[in-house]
């Protein structure tokens, strides 16, 4: 008898559990759209050139080591993380009013920022959009914060619930913290106007409330890394406090390596070096400290100019493919005369698009047609290809009609 014989079954991760089931599917037209990563035009996984090239840098380099990074990571790592955020000019990076520290991709980075916040910070409610990305709610009632949620999508226009937006977060308790996507909200690919931002922000600090940023797709949205940096230097311009999280996972195509930064910007430059010091006892004793290679990898592309050049190139084309194959989706649901408003599709933003598709016609499509996606409808456009986008059309067409 195991001393582990009660334990029940979880359930598999409503996102990642979608690979699971498209693995086990032996169809040869099965399309995986559910897990948000980059595919080519042929469905394979990419490694950007300039992740190669400095990874042989790395390699030949023989004065590099293995020893432990600080618990705050690689210092030039940080440096440049932020700069990439919050603009190379930015006053609060002179005025060294930001501390940085790297962490475990976005997850991780969300994760500390939690956990910092709900030792140190008076206000222990976070509000996140609703819908967000899965993890969000788990990550944040784990680091001991109390979640609760704000309007943000109107399924009736597929688009922002602006109204319902403004009077959540006007009804909430003063200095509650704000979970805001930077750009390329997941999993609707909608995203707040310059001005309905400036409304927000403007909102926000008059309430006190915090924001918290989580930043996974810069650059990979528009295809311009300050486009997609936008939001969140408006509220670093004003001086206020602000968080935010990085992720060079979709960016950089770095998934695996996990490389990512939590920013925290302060009022002063005094203040922030407290906060540091307890960043520091937040990490040390969850994971000592972080990974040497993917911040390595990170740091030697945003040093190098060339290099930096060639990987904003290089980002620009997967955005580019992302919205070529919204507008052939568009085209193909249109030419077949599918039912309904369908310009969404081309009006949503970033890896994702939320299709409307209900449970019932998800499940249809994985069972008839080997598509596979979350039970919500989102569909990973970065999984699509020209090849691939008539099969897609069919099922859609054939679930709806
Ligand atoms: N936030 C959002 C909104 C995301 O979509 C993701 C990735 N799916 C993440 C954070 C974190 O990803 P990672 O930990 O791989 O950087």
């Amino acid at each position: 008898q195991s001393v582990f014989s009660h334990i029940v079954r979880a359930p598999e991760d409503p996102i990642l559990g979608v690979t699971v089931a498209y693995n086990k599917d032996t169809s040869p037209v099965k399309l995986n759209l559910g897990v948000g990563a980059y595919r080519t035009e042929e469905g394979k996984p990419l490694v950007l050139n300039v992740v190669r090239q400095a990874e042989q840098l790395l390699v030949n380099d023989r004065s590099r080591i293995k020893e432990y990074l600080p618990i705050t990571g690689l210092a030039d790592f940080n440096k440049l993380s932020a700069k990439l955020i919050l603009g190379a000019d930015s006053p609060a990076i002179q005025e060294n009013r930001v501390t940085t520290v790297q962490c475990l991709s976005g997850t991780g980075s969300l994760r500390v920022g939690g956990e910092f916040l709900a030792q140190h910070y008076h206000q222990r409610t976070i509000y996140i959009p609703q819908p967000t990305w899965g993890n969000h709610t788990k990550i944040f009632a784990l680091a001991g914060l109390s979640v609760k949620s704000y309007r943000y999508y109107d399924p009736a226009t597929r688009g922002l619930h602006f109204q319902g937006l403004l009077e959540d977060l006007g009804s909430a308790p003063s200095g509650a913290i704000v979970l805001l996507h930077a750009c390329a909200h997941n999993p609707t690919g909608v995203d707040p106007t310059k001005d309905q931002w400036e409304q927000i922000r403007r909102l926000m600090r008059s309430k006190g409330l915090l924001p918290f940023f989580d930043s996974a797709y810069q650059g990979f949205a528009s295809g311009s890394l300050d486009t997609d940096a936008q939001s969140v230097r408006m509220f670093v311009a004003d001086g206020g406090e602000v968080l935010v999280a990085q992720s060079y996972a979709k960016n950089m195509g770095l998934y695996g390596e996990r490389v990512g930064a939590l920013s925290i910007v302060c009022r002063n430059a005094d203040v922030t070096s407290r906060v540091e010091s307890q960043l520091k006892l937040v990490i040390r004793p969850m994971y000592s400290n972080p990974p040497i290679h993917g911040a390595s990898i990170v740091a030697t592309i945003l040093k190098d100019r060339n290099l930096y050049h060639e990987w904003t190139l290089e980002l620009k084309a997967m955005a580019d493919r992302i919205i070529r194959m919204r507008q052939q989706l568009f085209d193909a649901l249109r030419a077949k005369g599918t039912p309904g408003d369908w310009s969404h599709i081309i009006k949503q933003i970033g890896m994702f698009t939320f299709t409307g598709l209900n449970k019932e016609q998800v499940a249809f499509m994985t069972k008839e047609y080997h598509i596979y996606m979350t039970s919500d409808g989102r569909i990973s456009m970065a999984g699509l290809s020209s090849r691939t986008v008539p099969h897609l059309t069919d099922a859609i067409h054939a679930a709806v009609t």
